[in-house]
């Protein structure tokens, strides 16, 4: 699972570490799992899963959720290089209306914030933790009003503005020749919301109207769902299986198997700190101890 592939310098300085990906890094990445591993867009993967097809190498597949410019400009292009397709997860307002993502003016205006009317807000929720996990934490579990106003509240707060073009959007026309290279288009819904706290109205446009928007902006199907923020239950479950999605992304961790719920995909984070920290020069060897979940089994030991 992958968010953002950027230059290093920007990925250094990034509010939410756990979104960006060094494009050098990246590179070593997906030249070594297009030497070791099959790779194969996830619809294709869990159809060849399913066959009882036997594989040689481990079947794996490559996602990038949201639909940020840089998956075009820095991704694709060693995507490309190896030979490799990758399933992309669209946020459609995000592309069609331009709309920033909330956790990422929620996160930028975070990170801008003094010390001081940090721990003002962080009191407000009592919960005197000024982290950046806290304070995404505490938006996460609010409905979309309150969270929209109490982004706005830090907003004011800041000196400076949100950078619109650092967190932009991939274009329709990119979007088109991602499909046309071979890569899939999944739904990551219309505007990114916390499914589960939406009318049943509500959720419904989120998951029909997306994927209607998609298949007519790329000319084909959309098999798959991703839920954002990884949040869902079985009201969700039940509507993303009644509106033709074939699969559905979630962001538990794990390994997916023949007998695994098509509808409850479980991925594996590939983040700086778990690949690049702490020692910078064993950096592939992180990502195939992440990727072979050795690194699961031994942090479950501990
Ligand atoms: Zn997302």
């Amino acid at each position: 699972m992958y968010h953002r592939v950027l230059p290093e310098n920007i990925c250094r300085t990034y509010p939410l570490q756990s979104l960006p990906m060094p494009v050098d890094v990246f590179d070593e990445q997906m030249k070594w799992l297009a030497k070791t591993c099959n790779v194969l867009p996830l619809h294709e993967a869990l159809s060849a899963m399913r066959s009882g097809q036997d594989y040689d190498k481990p079947l794996v597949s490559i996602t990038f959720d949201d639909g940020y410019e840089d998956n075009f400009h820095y991704a694709a292009p060693v995507l490309q290089r190896y030979g490799l397709r990758a399933t992309f997860c669209i946020t459609v307002n995000f592309l069609t209306e331009g709309h920033s993502m909330w956790f990422d003016r929620a996160a930028d205006a975070w990170s801008r914030l003094e010390k001081q009317p940090k721990q003002y807000f962080a009191d407000l929720f009592s919960s005197h933790d000024v982290s950046i996990q806290s304070w995404m934490k505490q938006l996460k579990n609010m409905n979309n009003t309150r969270r929209d106003m109490t982004i706005r509240n830090v907003e004011k707060a800041v000196q400076g503005h949100f950078s619109k073009e650092r967190y932009a959007p991939m274009s329709l026309g990119h979007l088109s020749v991602l499909k046309d290279m071979g890569h899939e288009i999944a739904s990551h819904s219309l505007s990114h919301p916390i499914l589960t706290m939406l009318s049943d109205n509500e959720l419904r446009y989120e998951l029909q109207l997306s994927s209607e928007k998609l298949s007519e902006l790329t000319g084909g199907d959309i098999y798959g769902f991703c839920f954002p923020n990884g949040t869902y239950n079985e009201r969700v479950l039940g509507d993303v299986k009644k509106n033709d999605y074939i699969y559905a992304l979630t962001t538990e961790e794990g390994a997916n198997y023949t007998d695994s719920d098509q509808f409850q995909i479980k991925r594996i984070p590939v983040t700086m700190q778990r690949t690049m920290a702490p020692i910078h020069a064993i950096r592939l060897l992180n990502f195939r101890s992440e990727i072979s979940r050795l690194r699961a089994a031994w942090r479950s030991l501990l």
